[in-house]
C-alpha cells in the first residue's frame, strides 16, 4: 500500500489549503452586451447564448 515518505509540514499543508478558498465566479460579463449573466445560462438581457441569438427579446 502506498504509504507517505514523510509527515506533511504545517506548511506544505498551508500551501495546499491556500486554493481552497477560491470560489466559481457566481456572473460573468455577457461577451455581447455585457451584461452580468450566470455562466452556462442564457443571457436575460439580450438572450444570446454561444455567440448567438437564442430567444428574441423584445421590449
Ligand atoms: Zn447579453
Amino acid at each position: 500500500m502506498a504509504v507517505p515518505k514523510r509527515k506533511t509540514t504545517p506548511s506544505r499543508r498551508g500551501m495546499r489549503r491556500s486554493h481552497d478558498a477560491l470560489k466559481p465566479e457566481a456572473f460573468q460579463e455577457c461577451p455581447n452586451c455585457g451584461e452580468l449573466k450566470r455562466p452556462h445560462n442564457l443571457c436575460s438581457a439580450c438572450g444570446h447564448y454561444n455567440g448567438r441569438e437564442v430567444v428574441s427579446i423584445d421590449d
